[in-house]
């Protein structure tokens, strides 16, 4: 190894970085060093100018903390003087400065010699969180995103290796970075599924962070202003120790809300779209040049393509749903596999040819507010424009410098930085997220709302939301409208407590797929039967039943809820496959362990 070293250092002209050496053969790192400890090269440190691409950062002042950020800090900064292992959930509201806590406790394990981690759920949503950082902390910041390219990647995680970088930002993976001495972690927006990864390794970012933070004696920071249940009932069981920024910065306080009750909307014959308040509110906040945000949880220009004739729906048929309509209409498109065609023009049941479009998603929003306010500039953001590379960055820097007005969006739009501008939040349909069969269709609504209506009214500008729904009496929204997360907590955890669900029993889904219906069906009834069969009385067995996504890729899916003893699950459900399957390959098995969804 030490011989193949040499020949690629002279091939290179006797001078090369470590990371180019290296690139295709990890494994000969060892031999560098043993060669600089003979004296055979030498290492030498030369800083990376090169940062890549949408993170150039300019240096801000640093905001004096507040009360309760100092507070706050005074623990965080103890626990890391101290190391050892201690987990915070920072339970902070929108705009309480959750953000200038993280650098603050990051400069402090900085200073004590210490790397820090900080995952994001998405960096290309964060654009002004990730330039503040690099702003702020210069080049010893190493970003991992997903738009790097092999090379970039490998070329940061060599950074981060050598101890060159010592605070490393990225998504859900980046809690795997070989940050040497590492001395703090901090998962921002804990409550995010975009943490757990939903294909083989599944993974859940926070608890792999929580997990290394136990394996390396340091402090983890979970932040959010809505904490997931399980963190909170962590923080209520003492595991976890739970700090507060219970306030916004600035005087203007949390935002009015008013909720439009959509059934009288439409009894009175009203555009569905955008209720006359709405409408209203809408053009008032453009003529006073401020920005709005609008949310529908629903990309697209239709929910679905219905004949006339017979009343059946477009559907894919790799899948058991119906094609969205997108470009106005024009193109037909699965959500869940990908298949696209363009939109039909007969039924594919009866060959009936008046077909018509229903429901409505981001696309047709746009339409709508264009046509409502015609002088407004509009922009879109949801994941058909993620797929164009660089566009996310794009239509983020326009609303920030104010070319666009009203910004249209799906969950997206919730998740970014702070735009102090915005002082109008419209929630075109609050009740997209609550029809889902799964155990957290109201968690995750009451987290959206939450997190949304934050959004309105930053700094010096009064906020408003605007709500729209048809269960304006649904707990999860009433509680997000009253920003009342104790009251919602309480509620949803009764939910949980009666049904069995996590918090407060753990789950395993157990998917099993197959081409043909009766051989997946016949799998899934004998491993529930076998599973029914082991330790009675540690877990529940539910199903085998079709799984809410009947039919995926043209894969039928059966599935298996277990609830109860974590432990004992996972033991049983191994047995279970084992006899069927053998000790090796479990074709078409999917073992989901505190699963995010059960869809
Ligand atoms: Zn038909
Ligand atoms: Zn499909």
């Amino acid at each position: 190894a030490q011989g193949e070293v040499l020949e690629r250092l002279r091939a290179a002209g006797g001078h090369a970085p470590v990371a180019e050496l290296v690139r295709d053969r990890p494994s000969l790192r060892g031999a560098v060093d043993r060669l600089a400890e003979l004296g055979a090269l030498r290492i030498e440190e030369e800083r990376e100018a090169r940062m890549p691409g949408v993170m150039a950062g300019e240096v801000a002042a640093r905001p004096e903390p507040t009360g309760d950020q100092d507070r706050v800090l005074h623990v965080l900064r103890e626990a890391i003087a101290g190391g050892g292992y201690s987990p915070f959930v920072l339970h902070g509201v929108t705009g309480s400065g959750k953000t200038e806590v993280y650098f603050r406790a990051a400069e402090a394990a900085v200073e004590a010699g210490r790397g820090v981690i900080l995952l994001l759920p998405e960096i290309a949503l964060t654009p002004l969180l990730v330039r503040a950082a690099v702003g702020r902390f210069g080049p010893t910041v190493a970003v991992l995103h997903s738009e790097l390219s092999g090379g970039e990647r490998h070329d940061q995680w060599w950074r981060i290796r050598e101890g060159e970088s010592r605070i490393v930002i990225g998504a859900r993976s980046a809690v795997f970075a070989p940050v040497p001495d590492l001395g703090l972690l901090i998962v921002d927006e804990e409550h995010e599924g975009a943490y757990k990864q939903e294909d083989s390794p599944r993974y859940h970012a926070r608890d792999v962070a929580v997990m290394r933070a136990k394996l390396e004696s340091v402090p983890v920071i979970l932040g959010s202003a809505t904490p997931s249940l399980e963190s909170h009932a962590n923080a209520a069981k003492g595991k976890y120790r739970r700090l507060a920024l219970p306030v916004r910065i600035g005087p203007r306080g949390l935002p009015r809300v008013e909720v439009v009750d959509r059934r009288e909307t439409m009894k009175a014959g009203a555009d569905p779209i955008l209720t006359p308040p709405l409408r209203e509110a809408l053009a008032e906040c453009l003529a006073r040049k401020e920005q709005s945000l609008l949310l529908l949880n629903r990309r697209g220009y239709a929910t679905s393509l219905l004949c006339r004739e017979c009343g059946q729906q477009a559907s894919c048929p790799n899948c058991s749903v119906f094609l969205t309509l997108h470009r106005g209409g024009r193109h037909a498109l699965c959500h869940y596999c990908g298949y696209q065609v363009p939109a039909p023009s007969a039924c594919a049941f009866c060959r009936g040819e008046y077909l018509r479009l229903t429901g409505y998603g981001t696309e047709k929003v746009v339409e709508a507010v264009q046509s409502a306010l015609p002088g407004a500039r509009v922009g879109r953001l949801d994941r058909d424009l993620a797929m164009r590379r660089g566009a996310v960055e794009k239509v983020l820097a326009d609303f920030e410098t104010g070319e666009i007005d009203v910004l249209v969006g799906t969950q997206m739009i919730a998740k970014g930085h702070d735009f102090p501008k915005v002082t109008l939040v419209g929630v075109i349909d609050a009740d997209v997220g609550l029809g889902m069969p799964d155990f957290r269709a109201a968690e995750r609504t009451f987290q959206l709302l939450t997190q949304v209506a934050g959004r309105a009214g930053r700094a010096d500008l009064a906020g408003e939301v605007i709500l729209q729904s048809h269960l304006p009496d649904h707990y999860a929204l009433r509680l997000a409208c009253a920003q009342d997360y104790e009251g919602f907590f309480e509620r949803e955890m009764e939910f949980r407590r009666t049904m069995g669900y996590p918090p407060s029993a753990a789950l395993v889904n157990l998917v099993l797929r197959s081409r043909d219906p009766a051989a997946a069906a016949a799998d899934a009834d004998a491993v529930a039967r076998r599973l029914r069969e082991g330790a009675p009385g540690r877990y529940r067995v539910l199903g085998p039943a079709r799984a809410p996504l009947a039919r995926l890729k043209q894969e039928h899916r059966f599935q298996i809820l277990l609830k109860g003893d974590r432990t004992s699950m996972r033991e049983a459900v191994r047995r279970a496959l084992v006899e069927r399957y053998g000790e090796t390959r479990w074709p078409g098995v999917a073992v989901d362990v505190d699963p995010v969804s059960v869809m």
